[in-house]
């Protein structure tokens, strides 16, 4: 293909993209697919020879697009959302036109500076105070990994990159038992060990962990010789909301000089409503903090705002290059590949910056309190129905609930899940709440509305035979 066939087949895309989105509601969310029908679909063997572009689009149509699940119906309620708002589909594609490498200031300062400036947006969008200085990472498993380096590093006084870690005592970080995995692998790659991620009980209706635990385990670990490296707090977990008091955890760790990192991953969207922001009171005394505008906000895949309340000790830890370290930021060129574990950068910021100005927070912010409200009164309808139960309370919009028809629950709610699945006008998740099999719902479709919501509700119940 050359840019004249681009052109044709570029508004061809631009059409099929429109339509596949105005269609959506009628397709079934999850792929209805059976493992290896894709596959076996494809030819063995790569063509020799240049194939016409329309019979490569009729083949991704024809065989690909079924099996695909459809992250951007309204209807989409399962995990968390991963919104691409149209315009910043549209970003996305200049990106990809121009396709530059953002590493360093020079190889694309606007790309650099309007980095600087949308995460200086967001900053204030969802209510960090002056000081904290933003980057976009690829996704918030890498700001989480960049976070426990820095961690690491800064335990052992920066010689861990140098020197290794053999011969050191044992680096010991803390979090609760509701983290997302993201934190193990973080802690695997970065060579300390599963066995020294400490994971503290968590307690109450918000899974917060137990801040006295915490610091009775940050004294065994002193006492044991062990040498505490940071905290990880979380602030909207994965299984079911469940959110520290970040303040209490702040507490500990400035009485024990550790560094910390907040993961509200999803729920650092929701941060643009300053009535949500009660959620993570204490935030602002974080070291570390990372929020996607690409699950609910609706920056398409991948866009992480990871926010450093001193970005010296990141840097000084990522840096290649320590002698650069003196002058970053100091004569106005940041090279945000110091900021992070790859050197090569796309030009995240783009997609941000349309979305922000497109749909400014009042209308981003609309959208989110309009899914908690809609998950808050679907989780009330489904309590006030017999056989029902909400299992953990809406925690902005997700919460968890379970069918009570049957002798064996979990057997039962895996069979109502897949029943739910199946059907495709719905796609949930499951999790495992205090040991037993919970259905998970969240809303968070950027074009979902009041009605699919609702469908949500016909959808269980009659599958639920009530
Ligand atoms: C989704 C999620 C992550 C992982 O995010 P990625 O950007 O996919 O790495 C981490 N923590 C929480 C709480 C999440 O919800």
């Amino acid at each position: 293909m050359n840019w004249e066939d681009f052109r044709h087949w570029g508004r061809r895309a631009a059409d099929w993209a429109a339509d596949y989105h105005a269609g959506l509601r009628n397709r079934p969310v999850r792929a209805q697919v059976a493992p290896g029908a894709v596959l076996s679909a494809l030819p063995d063997a790569p063509p020799e020879g240049a194939e016409a572009m329309q019979a490569i689009f009729d083949d991704f149509e024809q065989t690909l697009m079924p099996g695909m699940t459809h992250w951007q119906h309204p209807r989409f309620f399962a995990y968390f959302p991963a919104n691409a708002a149209p315009v910043s589909v549209l970003a996305e594609y200049f990106v990809s036109a121009i396709a530059a490498q953002c590493m360093l200031w020079q190889t694309s300062p606007a790309a650099t500076e309007l980095e600087t400036r949308v995460c200086d947006w967001m900053r204030q969008a969802i209510g960090l105070p002056d000081g904290f200085t933003g980057v976009i990472q690829d996704s918030a498993s890498s700001a989480t990994l960049c976070a426990v380096l820095t961690m690491r590093e800064r335990a052992l006084d920066w010689q861990g990159n140098r020197a290794g870690l053999s011969g050191q005592p044992r680096l010991r970080v803390y979090c609760s038992d509701e983290v997302h995995t993201s934190v193990d692998r973080a802690i695997w790659i970065a060579g300390l060990g599963e066995e020294n991620l400490v994971r503290i009980p968590t307690q109450g209706a918000t899974r917060a962990m137990d801040a006295e635990a915490l610091r009775a385990a940050i004294a065994a670990d002193r006492a044991a010789g062990h040498l505490p490296a940071g905290i990880i707090a979380c602030t909207g977990g994965t299984s079911a909301g469940a959110s520290d008091d970040i303040a209490a955890v702040m507490d500990v760790a400035d009485a024990e000089g550790l560094y910390t990192h907040v993961d509200a991953a999803w729920a650092g969207s929701a941060m643009i409503c300053p009535e949500f922001r009660s959620l993570w009171a204490g935030v602002e005394r974080a070291d570390s903090v990372v929020m996607n505008p690409h699950k609910w906000l609706g920056a398409q895949f991948d866009c992480t705002t990871h926010f450093l309340r001193n970005p010296d000790d990141l840097v000084r830890t990522l840096a290649i290059q320590p002698e650069y370290l003196k002058t970053h930021g100091a004569d106005g060129v940041v090279n945000y590949s110091e900021w992070s574990v790859p050197l090569g950068r796309r030009f995240r910021a783009l997609k941000l910056w349309f979305l922000i100005r497109a749909h400014g927070l009042e209308g981003l912010r609309e959208m989110i309190r309009n899914h908690v409200t809609w998950a808050q009164d679907l989780a009330a309808r489904l309590e006030a129905t017999e056989g029902f139960e909400i299992v953990t309370q809406p925690m902005l919009s997700l919460f968890t609930f379970r069918h009570l028809g049957a002798e064996d629950l979990d057997a039962h709610n895996q069979d109502l899940l897949n029943q739910i699945n199946d059907d495709g006008r719905i796609y949930l998740t499951q999790t495992r709440i205090d040991g037993a099999f919970v259905i998970r719902f969240q809303a968070g479709a950027f074009t979902a509305t009041a009605e699919d919501v609702a469908m949500a509700y016909d959808v269980i119940t009659d599958l639920a035979g009530t």
